[in-house]
């Protein structure tokens, strides 16, 4: 057998660090929401399962309909504009396969998601990297990028800066392909790209329910986009990629908007608590739309402080790259554990 070449020259994607015992950790490595998510959600399971499972004989909603409505209504789209997906790792992977050929040339800022680069090499495209500036605009990108696909992550992770709407429109106009903008965090941040999706002809806007609806675990994530491209990757995705579970949740997430408001003022305002704090002791804090914070040390030695706080219990994301090992990215918990963390870092300085 032999399998094709950007296979087996592949790594793999390496997930963030999941802790055997969790309970005895303080968890801020992968972004999670410290809340548990909306009680409508388990209730609308538990609904769906019925006494029985007899629901669960029947295939779920190929289509989900009802998910797309609800989701449409909410960001004032037809639902001709929405896709559901079984996480939005499942629509950046399908969109790739909707837009980029083997050989052909993807886009996306480094730093940002390393997922990016994973798929880009299952589908054996060509990939191209933009830095950020000190201003945090992308640094060499062309007047013209003939590239097919080009994803900008905003806010961007691990730095949690979102680009605005200017920059992006402007940056729509120099794509010749298309501008993926994946807003992972932007129910965390002041503003989103989706009215750009009516106003560009190139711009297609991914959400998750993981991070702000507290769903990681449902797998859970959608797209608006023009209809031509929702109907490609209708043509493109598992008919049924979501379950009947995951479609009564992200109905029952989307629909508990004063769920999700009250969770968002309480991360960004523990958000803006803990940066405040840690700059008091010396930290360098960038200022974060997103539900982590990126976090230097006074010595610049992030490695020391991220050993130092996992003999503490406290689990947080350091990154080997060159261009963020000075540096470790802090997810936002409970005021309390955020509160211990504090309390860590001041201590190992
Ligand atoms: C978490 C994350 C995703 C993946 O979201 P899922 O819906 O859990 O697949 C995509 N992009 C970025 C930038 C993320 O941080």
């Amino acid at each position: 057998m032999t399998l094709r070449k950007n296979i087996a020259g592949m790594t793999g994607y390496i997930p963030g660090f999941q802790p055997e015992n969790e309970a005895e950790w303080i968890k801020l490595n992968t972004n999670e929401n410290p809340y548990p998510p909306s009680p409508k959600v388990a209730e609308a399971i538990l609904t769906e399962v019925g006494h029985d499972g007899a629901n669960l004989r029947k295939y779920p909603d190929a289509a989900s309909k009802k998910a797309r409505a609800v989701a449409a209504e909410l960001y004032g789209v037809d639902p001709s504009w929405v896709i559901m997906a079984n996480g939005s790792d499942e629509l950046l992977n399908n969109l790739i396969r909707a837009f980029v050929a083997e050989g052909e040339e993807l886009a996306y800022v480094h730093p940002s998601y390393s997922y990016y680069a994973t798929l880009a090499g299952i589908q054996g495209a060509d990939i191209r990297t933009f830095g950020l500036d000190d201003n945090f605009r992308l640094a060499g990108f062309p007047e013209r990028y003939s590239g097919k696909l080009f994803f900008l992550t905003s806010p961007n992770a691990p730095f949690g800066v979102r680009f605005t709407n200017d920059y992006i429109r402007e940056l729509a106009g120099r794509c010749e392909g298309v501008l993926v903008v994946d807003e992972a965090y932007a129910d965390f941040a002041d503003g989103s790209a989706m009215e750009l999706v009516g106003q560009c002809e190139n711009v297609i806007v991914t959400r998750t329910l993981s991070k702000s609806y507290a769903l990681a675990g449902m797998r859970l994530g959608l797209a608006i986009a023009r209809p031509e491209v929702v109907a490609a990757l209708d043509k493109i995705r598992d008919h049924y990629h979501l379950d009947r579970l995951a479609l009564a949740a992200a109905e029952a997430a989307l629909r508990d908007q004063e769920w999700l408001n009250d969770k968002l003022a309480k991360v960004c305002k523990t958000r803006e608590w803990f940066s405040s704090e840690l700059r008091r002791s010396g930290y360098r804090v960038i200022p974060s739309q997103a539900n982590f914070v990126f976090v230097t040390p006074p010595d610049l030695d992030a490695e020391r402080v991220y050993n130092a706080l996992f003999e503490r219990k406290i689990l947080v994301r350091y990154f080997s790259d060159p261009l963020l090992k000075h540096g470790l990215r802090i997810s936002i918990g409970t005021r309390e554990e955020m509160e211990q963390t504090l309390a860590a870092l001041v201590e190992i300085g």
